[in-house]
């Protein structure tokens, strides 16, 4: 086969390539981002090229004899070369796309790029009036003009600044993508080099249609980003990109859209509807802005970005999604009503960093946060987050945990029966703080094992030491965190810490709030069970406060179920609070466990619960949270009273 015949060959099957990445294309249905439409425009300017390449190599020669064939030979080049200059900026914007780089915000560096570009259309499109680019003798031989170097050598600056954004972004891109487009490069480069070194071997068309067939695979191909539950991008897809936005210094806002009512849903039905609450949020949301601005970042978590600086336009949105929240969802067949709490922040401004947006994505919102949007100041909660949440690894480093001891009475005769530890935290930097605050944060970032395991040896070395198990003391109780619980192994941990310190697993009672963050209840059944066979006590913590106690209650082998401080303030404040503390009781007695009631702070309330057949008190009104010694002095005190008591009675019998 000769070079002609070779090179129709290879423009054909450019053509084929091209118009079959077209269709691919075309069906996977993509995005719709400004990207997608460049890679298009991309693919059109290959298929044109090939067709003008065939035209102009079928009829060429045939210019001598007639007059039509060297008109279409000679359209077919102009069009080739109007098209073809188009090339290389359009690779550029592309991969300034794909890299996040924007010209947005550099007038100079956009007017000189877009301005190289219209020269070199300019030139081109003008060529038969000028021939500047090129030109065709008498014998109708073609010939490179002065023009053809500018249009070459403005393809080179477009091709070199591509592959300096490449990069600079470098490490924000995944090897996937960055090889798709040195690949790209390389195999174009190979065929501009051998259609230079042999002219009338024209392989270059080819070997971009089979580079951007590589692009299309590895690029455009968004599939890895893609999130198959809710169609929108993922995770991984939300760090890469404001990964490039942020070394690109590309100015964005977040909206994180996160959905607060879930649990609610998810038991109330038989199934979990989690990934059908994501689906017609997701939905919704591509309603309101595009779609490849959505990102899935976790469970019921959606987080929009928007490039724009104006806050007004930003905070319309989010009052717009929050006015949907307020609205039911259509979930297969039936309504529901979701809540949500939006955050909203900004780079540069609230944000410097992917780890900082993340954080705030990631992080629970406050109590209460419900149906509100949080920006400017009122994220200020995330900064007390981070406070805590290193005020704890400094507390562990520097062992400035305290356990403090809040006795516990028996209804009968209101005598010390024993304590619950409650973990304290004092920090040089930042005072002393409260675990309602910490312990969620600790359970999140993982440090709650360290935490619940210094609380059980601190009562270890207590029992052992104050030799409570010769002591008017019936157990010490330890609070367990669910999150703790549900780790493998947790069980065999517990029981080694308790006998190393050699102590009587009797006097330990563990608190457990059956929460929403057990995932599991068969899991957290055998840790209570498994630990309780080994001789430990058990109770429920929180009684009342959940959404599905009762499960809990029946399924699990509760020593003692502690009524929550709600119940019992509510019964004294309403016949309503009065009948449901009354029911809870009978209930629980008639599941043969016993009871103990926090928060007793005045003697009104003791009076109320005598005669409701409980067993134990706990609360101010007998004791706050006390240091050890203090707890110590407490105890000897109502030991002391204790024996007086029977000397007194011993005596008559004298
Ligand atoms: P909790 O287990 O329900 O502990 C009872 C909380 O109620 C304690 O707060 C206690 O100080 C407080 N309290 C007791 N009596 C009264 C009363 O009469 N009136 C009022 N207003 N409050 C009373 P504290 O110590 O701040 O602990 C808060 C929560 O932190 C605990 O709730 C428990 O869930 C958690 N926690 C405390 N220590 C630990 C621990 O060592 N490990 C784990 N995992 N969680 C802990
Ligand atoms: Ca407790
Ligand atoms: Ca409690």
């Amino acid at each position: 086969m000769d070079a002609y015949n070779l090179t129709i060959s290879f423009t054909i099957a450019a053509l084929v390539v091209s118009i079959s990445d077209i269709f691919f294309t075309k069906i996977q249905g993509r995005m719709g981002k400004k990207q997608n439409f460049i890679f298009m425009c991309l693919l059109l300017i290959i298929a044109l090229n090939s067709i003008s390449n065939v035209i102009t190599a079928v009829f060429l020669p045939y210019a001598g004899i007639s007059r039509g064939a060297l008109l279409a030979a000679s359209a077919a080049r102009y069009l080739y070369f109007v098209f073809h200059t188009a090339l290389a900026p359009m690779f550029f914007f592309y991969v300034g796309r794909v890299c996040g780089v924007t010209l947005r915000t550099s007038p100079v560096k956009r007017y000189f790029f877009y301005g190289l570009f219209a020269l070199t259309e300019v030139l081109a499109i003008l060529n038969p009036l000028t021939k500047w680019v090129y030109y065709t003798d008498a014998d109708f031989v073609f010939h490179r003009n002065w023009g053809e170097m500018v249009i070459y050598v403005a393809a080179g600056i477009y091709f070199v600044v591509s592959m300096l954004f490449l990069m600079t972004t470098w490490k924000a891109m995944t090897v996937k993508r960055r090889t798709g487009i040195v690949l790209f490069a390389l195999i174009t480069l190979i065929g501009i080099v051998i259609q230079f070194i042999s002219s009338d071997f024209k392989v270059e068309l080819f070997a971009e249609a089979i580079g951007f067939t590589g692009i299309m695979i590895i690029i455009e191909n968004e599939e890895d980003r893609i999130d198959s539950n809710s169609n929108v991008y993922n995770r991984s897809a939300l760090i890469m990109d404001m990964d490039s936005f942020i070394i690109n210094k590309n100015p964005f806002y977040s909206i994180c859209v996160r959905i607060t009512t879930p649990e609610i849903i998810s038991r109330q039905s038989t199934g979990d509807n989690t990934d059908a609450v994501e689906r017609v949020v997701a939905e919704y949301l591509q309603t309101v802005v595009k779609r490849y601005s959505i990102y899935r970042t976790r469970t019921r978590n959606f987080v929009i970005i928007l490039f724009t600086s104006d806050r007004e336009f930003v905070m319309n949105i989010a009052k717009e999604i929050r006015g949907r929240f307020e609205k039911p969802w259509k979930l297969s067949d039936s309504m529901v009503l979701l809540s949500t709490a939006i955050q909203i922040t900004n780079y540069p401004g609230m944000i410097a960093s992917t780890n900082e947006a993340l954080y705030m994505f990631d992080s629970p919102i406050p109590e209460h946060g419900e149906g509100k949007i949080f920006a400017g100041e009122d994220l200020n909660y995330l900064l007390r987050r981070m406070t805590v949440e290193k005020a704890i690894s400094k507390s562990l480093a520097k062992h400035q945990f305290e356990v403090y001891y809040q006795p516990t009475y028996s209804i009968s005769d209101l005598k010390l029966h024993g304590a619950e530890a409650l973990v304290r935290m004092h920090n040089d930097d930042y005072g002393l703080i409260y675990p309602d605050e910490f312990i969620s944060v600790a359970e999140e970032n993982g440090l709650i094992d360290s935490i619940d395991d210094f609380v059980l040896l601190d009562v270890c070395d207590l029992i052992k030491t104050e030799h409570l198990e010769n002591s008017m003391i019936d157990c010490i109780n330890v609070n367990l965190s669910v999150v703790q619980c549900m780790k493998p192994g947790f069980v065999d941990h517990i029981k080694g810490i308790v006998e190393a310190a050699g102590v009587d697993k009797n006097l330990i009672n563990f608190e457990i709030t059956e929460s929403l963050s057990a995932s599991s209840y068969e899991i957290l059944n055998g840790v209570v069970s498994g630990l309780k066979g080994d001789g430990f006590k058990f109770s429920m913590d929180d009684y009342g406060t959940g959404y599905s106690n009762m499960r809990a209650l029946a399924s699990m082998d509760f020593d003692v179920i502690k009524i929550d401080k709600s119940i019992l303030w509510e019964a004294e404040k309403s016949e309503l609070g009065e009948i449901i503390l009354k029911n809870n009781i009978r209930m629980i007695h008639q599941m043969r466990r016993k009871i103990l009631v926090e928060g007793v702070e005045t003697e009104t309330q003791i009076e109320l619960l005598k005669p409701l057949g409980v067993n134990y008190l706990q609360g101010y009104f007998f004791s706050k949270p006390v240091t050890r010694p203090e707890f110590l002095r407490l105890l000897r005190k109502a030991e002391a009273a204790e024996a007086a008591e029977a000397a007194k009675t011993a005596k008559p019998n004298e």
